[in-house]
């Protein structure tokens, strides 16, 4: 008879605590802020820990090879990632060494999308390549306590909380510098402020206290002013020194998509956002945080939806309000420290309801109903001239927000939007879709700061004149408040205006 082989499914090998001296956790899929933060805080737990290698667009292709053809580009790069590290070093130390002295950890959700099983591909990484026996640990990204089998990996609340503040940190400076490099008048100086950043913070996250268990070490992560101060710091040694030059005319690009292709900076989106700085605009960087309070505020919406069927709903939703509110509010002092350059975390509520005619927000997966709630609330708000949506070639739940965004385009015809989809070998072709939209938001941009010089009876002139008197002006870090412009040199002149006494 012949013997029937039964699927296994893949159960990686137990990672105990006498290995962690000896083993490396690999991880990835975030920007080199937020993984030189991350490897901070796991080796100040005792981890040994190495990001992989950034994006490259070999990586599409090597992708391809070991996982299924139909997979969603973020997943195809993000395998193809793994499997050229493993390649790599299997290389450099032999099969042996890989599988016993590295691991790699990822995260992992329930839902519609690929998200729910990345893992999957990852699995199929490790059979194409023969590496069956390399340990692959799939965490919830929703608690914030577990481990790994064998015990080696502890996620603590202490390491939770510090992964929690890499985030934050990895986000804020993210934000500082895609506001402040195309203002620079020092080429180069904001990508030199970003590097010293990160490795001053690195510094701190490895040294920093960690103070009692379960509520101790929430409520000291909640107060505590270790990481405002070391913000403080980084804007004060690094960021005060650099000057910027706001009479720049350029348009401001909000960029929305789906979770991965946003975040990313490199070949996996066509580095669209280097692009678009090379193209003369100021882009609006999407912060890992919004999606963390999207979840957050997704508990909270569908509590409200089930009252009535639910016991204890106010202590329930008492609950779930008072950790959205402190997320906020954690958030909210990290950006003070650096005088609010950042921009703050988008209202979920009001999203939900600016999306609300045209997606049901039940509807999860992707960015769901936030993909039109932030057009809308960017075209509404003044808060950007245009959106650059980043689609995923192969990605489902995207496929339904962007069909939903032709009913907004519809009824919003002054939107301007560029949907772009990236399948990671296409970019002249979504270059030229975004440069159709970016040609009538400079157009606008422009247009806005002349109203803005009509409307003051400024000239660049005056102002220059202006700036040598107050030279705080040209520091990055000097805050504009906003003045229903969209754009930087619009809001920049009613404040020297306002300044003067003029307004
Ligand atoms: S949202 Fe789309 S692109 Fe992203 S992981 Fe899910 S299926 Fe893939």
């Amino acid at each position: 008879m012949e013997r029937v082989l039964h699927y296994r499914a893949y159960r990686p090998r137990p990672f105990t605590k006498e290995e962690r001296k000896s083993t490396t956790i690999l991880f990835g899929g975030l920007t080199f802020k937020h993984e030189r933060l991350i490897q901070a805080e796991l080796e100040r737990s005792g981890y040994r820990a190495e990001p992989l290698p950034q994006i490259e667009r070999q990586d599409l292709d090597i992708g391809k090879e070991y996982i299924d053809v139909g997979a969603c580009c973020p997943t195809t790069f993000t395998a193809g990632n793994l499997a050229r590290t493993l390649i790599t070093k299997a290389q450099q130390e032999g099969k042996e060494k890989v599988i016993n002295n590295y691991l790699f950890v990822t995260v992992g959700a329930c839902g519609p999308c690929r998200f729910g099983q990345y893992h999957e591909s990852y699995e199929r990484v490790l059979e194409g390549l023969n590496l069956t026996d390399f340990r692959l640990f799939l965490l919830d990204l929703l608690r914030m306590e577990q481990s790994a089998p064998g015990g080696g990996l502890e996620i603590d609340m202490s390491l939770t909380f510090g992964l929690v503040y890499a985030m934050f940190l990895g986000d804020l400076i993210t934000d500082m510098e895609y506001a402040i490099r195309p203002y620079e008048v020092k080429e180069g100086q904001t990508d030199r402020a970003v590097k010293d950043s990160v490795e001053m913070l690195y510094e701190k996250f490895k040294r920093r206290p960690v103070k009692g268990k379960k509520l101790t070490s929430l409520f000291w992560h909640v107060f505590t002013d270790y990481f405002v101060k070391a913000l403080e710091e980084v804007r004060r040694e690094i960021w005060d020194h650099i000057h910027v030059d706001r009479l720049r005319v350029k348009p401001k690009v909000k960029i929305t998509g789906e979770f991965w292709l946003q975040t990313h900076e490199g070949d996996g989106n066509y580095n669209i956002k280097r692009w678009l700085e090379r193209e003369g605009a100021e882009v609006i960087p999407p912060p890992i945080a919004v999606w963390m309070d999207y979840l957050i505020n997704m508990e909270l919406f569908k509590l409200e939806d089930a009252k009535g069927f639910v016991k204890k709903y106010y202590l329930k939703k008492f609950v779930v309000q008072t950790i959205a509110w402190l997320y906020r509010f954690v958030y909210n002092r990290l950006r003070k420290a650096l005088n609010d350059i950042p921009n703050p975390l988008p209202d979920q509520r009001k999203l939900k309801e600016l999306a609300k005619p045209y997606f049901y927000y039940r509807l999860t997966g992707g960015e769901g109903h936030m993909l039109i709630g932030k057009a809308l609330y960017a075209y509404k708000n003044k808060q950007a001239h245009m959106v650059c949506e980043l689609s995923p070639y192969g990605c489902l739940p995207n496929t339904m927000s962007v069909g939903a965004m032709a009913k907004v385009l519809g009824d919003y015809p002054d939107l301007l939007y560029a949907p772009i989809e990236i399948k990671g070998d296409a970019e002249v072709h979504a270059y030229s879709r975004c440069q159709m939209v970016l040609t009538e938001a400079k157009r606008r941009a422009k247009e806005e700061f002349e109203e803005a010089l009509e409307k003051t009876g400024l000239t660049v002139e005056k102002i220059r004149e202006f700036e040598e008197e107050r030279p705080e002006l040209r520091r990055a870090t000097y805050k504009v408040p906003h003045y229903g412009y969209a754009g930087t040199s619009a809001n920049y002149v009613m404040h020297v205006a306002k300044l003067m006494g003029r307004l």
